[in-house]
This record gives C-alpha cells, structure tokens and sequence, in this order.
C-alpha cells in the first residue's frame, strides 16, 4: 500500500549561514518551510523479497515440537535444540546430542541468518554497532550498548524503512523488505552471546534500528514472545525490559494494546502539531497527532505502563519555545516520558541538532509543565548512531574507503 508523495512547500526568506556538520561544508540555514522536506511515499507493505529459510525462532514451542516430529525425531529434541540456540551455542557445542542427529536438526532448523559483517567500537567499547548481512544481500544494524546497570541491545525489525521521514538516513533510502521474526532474535542472541562471553548478560532490547516494527507487526510480537518465554523456549528477557517504537500506525498501536504484553511503548512524535508533522513523520497524513496519542494513552491505560514520547530536537525545525508548550498541554497529565534527542545528523546533511541553549529552554518548559523530561544519551555519536548511517557508510565505501575500527 503506497500513500501519497509528500513535499514541504516552497516560499522564500532570508536564512542564516552555518557550516555543515561533518563537512566544513557552509550552507545557507534554511527556514524548514523552505526545505525540500521529501519526496519519498510512505510505503506499509514491504516488496515481496525473500524471507530466510524457516528457523526454530521463527516457530513457537509447539511449532518447533512438530517440526522435529515431522523429522522423524521425538519432540523433546525441540527443547534441547532451543536451549542450546537461545543460550548462543553453536553446533559443535551441542555435545548432548549425538552428531548425526544435532548436523540433522541444525540443518533444518538453524539455517543461517545473518552474516556480521563488521563491527564498530566506541564510547570505549561500551557501545557496539553491528552491520549484518542478510541470505539475500540485504543489510542491516545493531547496536549493543552497555551502561552500569544495564545493557541494551537495539535491534532492527526491517531492511530499510518505508515511512519516509526526511531527516532520517534509513527512511530516505527506502524499504527493502521485512526482517523475519529469527533475524529480529538473532541480533539479540547474538549479543547475549557477545556479553556471556565477557561474564554479561543482555538486559534490555529496543526496537529503535531499522525500521518500523508495528508496520513489520506479526512478526515484531512473535520476537518480543521469543524474547520473553523463558529457557528452553526464548531468552527470559523481562517483558518490562522491551521497549517497542513507532511512529504511529494506529491500527498495529491498537493491535499490540490487546496483545497483554507489558512492554513500554515509544511514540516517535516530533512535533505537537500535525501542520510540521505531516512532513517531518509523514505517516502523520494518516494518522494524526491526536489519534496517535489517543492509540497511545489506550496502550498506557490498558497496560498502566507509562508512555514514551520520542522526540528528536532538530534545530530551528521542531525546537520553538511555543511547539514545547503545546506539546505539554498535549501530554498533560498522562502516564508519560519525553524523551529528547539530540539530531544525530547524516554527515553532510542540512539537518542538524538544536544549540543546548535552545534544548534547555524546551525541557525547562515541559518541566515547569509538569511532564516528566530527559535527554537521551546519544550514545555512538562517531560511529555513525542514527539508524541506517552505517550501512550508509558502508554503500559509500564503495567508492571512498572510510577507517572504521573493526573486531573481526
Ligand atoms: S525515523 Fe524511524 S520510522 Fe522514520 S524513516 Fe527512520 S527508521 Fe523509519
């Protein structure tokens, strides 16, 4: 399904110069209303590319029971197979099956997934970002990011992404296909392997890389079960632990508020008003501000789980003094958290964080409103942190060799 195209329009004023950030590049500082803000329609069904083989965390317990039996092998086998899998062990540690029947099963079920192929260190080594590639070419990120009390791993939920928002480097190269519930856990797996190894585990999971979960929905929630059913099923993550974003796919909001999982729900709402969001979250054409939030606050009513609100700061863009105000008479006395976010910008772009000057002022003007605010940790900032920035650099590559600090 395909929506229109959406444009900004194209008035004239004056605008101030300011470099760009990664360039040295000076440019002259648009007012957004002069901006070409996108051409790109929204798309919500992926092209019909290829899913990998099926994986045992594509099945649920009982579909993995009968997909052994249908191998001839007795059902037990099903939670042996899985223990091993979501503890991250691989085929030759298996050992308490015997070879012929663990090179059967493996074939079957474990068909690879994704191939790593690199990774990025920085903050220190306490953030990790993973580019993957898929059986099919396709590519994809993670991020592993490891804070004192906790790690979190963000995790895509599609190749590329098809809602078109202009400041965000996946949304502008397009949708390339869903990711399958496996390849949504694999990363995941992945990473408890990667902290299991240094005497860590995996704590959190946000769906905040590539992509739109809910427009990815089944197999989004059928991740989130894997991720949640305990050993020898899933991983045993907490369901409080998981954080779900969106930009608004009211249908799938409503949707996941009667699945009964008790995740936190993140609304990427960047902007109060829907006159700048239907160019700055195009999806908004279809779902307003205020039926977002109204999908938004059921979701919190029927869970009693609060709301995160995401917002990216984007100077002179979403970042006025009034757009604050509106945006705390909208969250007014709801179960909610803002989350600001400093733009990470794709290099070269004309899309750029607000001053902190101007950032302060937004977040005194929740607080004074009564809304619980914070800035988010903008963590990976020099290794390309936004979504999508990664594989970005490494398209460039192809042309432009780029020093990145590889682990393998
Ligand atoms: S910001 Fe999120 S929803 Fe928007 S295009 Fe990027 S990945 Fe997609």
């Amino acid at each position: 399904m395909q929506d229109r195209a959406h444009s900004a329009q194209t008035p004239s004023s004056p605008g101030k110069v300011r470099k760009v950030r990664g360039t040295g590049r000076k440019v002259l500082a648009r007012p957004y209303a002069e901006r070409t803000v996108s051409s790109l329609p929204l798309v919500f069904d992926a092209p019909k590319r290829g899913l990998p083989p099926r994986h045992l965390a594509d099945l649920d317990p009982a579909g993995r029971r009968e997909a052994v039996a249908a191998l001839g092998e007795k059902p037990f086998r099903a939670e042996q197979l899985s223990r091993h899998y979501f503890a991250g062990h691989d085929v030759a540690q298996m050992t308490d099956l015997a070879p012929a029947l663990r090179d059967l099963l493996s074939a079957d079920l474990m068909p690879p997934l994704l191939t790593r192929v690199r990774d990025v260190e920085c903050d220190d080594g306490a953030t990790i970002k993973t580019l993957w590639r898929g059986h099919d070419g396709t590519l994809v990120e993670s991020v592993l990011m490891r804070y004192p009390e906790r790690t979190t791993v963000c995790v895509s939920s599609q190749a590329g992404c098809g809602m078109a928002c202009p400041f965000c480097a996946t949304g502008q190269a397009g949708l390339t296909r869903n990711l399958s519930t496996a390849e949504i856990v694999d990363q995941v797996v992945d990473a408890a392997r990667t902290e299991a190894a240094r005497g860590g585990r995996v704590s959190n999971v946000v769906f905040m890389g590539m992509g739109e979960p809910m427009a990815n929905y089944a197999r989004v929630v059928a991740a989130v079960r894997r991720m949640v059913d305990p050993a020898p099923h899933g991983l045993g993550l907490s369901q409080r632990n998981i954080v779900v974003s969106t930009v608004g796919l009211v249908p799938a909001v409503h949707k996941l508020t009667q699945e009964g999982l008790q995740v936190t729900l993140a609304l990427s709402l960047h902007a109060p008003d829907d006159e700048l969001r239907d160019t700055l979250v195009p999806v908004n054409t279809r779902w307003p501000v205020r039926e977002v939030l109204e999908a938004a606050f059921g979701f919190t009513r029927a869970t009693g789980r609060r709301l995160s609100i995401e917002y990216a700061l984007i100077r002179d863009v979403n970042d006025q003094p009034w757009r604050a105000d509106l945006l705390a008479r909208r969250l007014a006395g709801k179960l909610v958290h803002v989350n600001l976010i400093p733009l990470n910008p794709t290099p070269g772009s004309e899309w750029d964080a607000s001053p902190k000057v101007v950032e302060q002022e937004f977040v005194r003007r929740l607080r004074a409103a009564g809304v619980n605010t914070t800035v988010r940790d903008t963590r990976g900032r020099e290794i390309a942190g936004a979504c999508g920035q990664l594989r970005a650099s490494h398209d460039a590559e192809v042309t432009a060799p780029v020093a990145l600090r590889s682990r393998r």
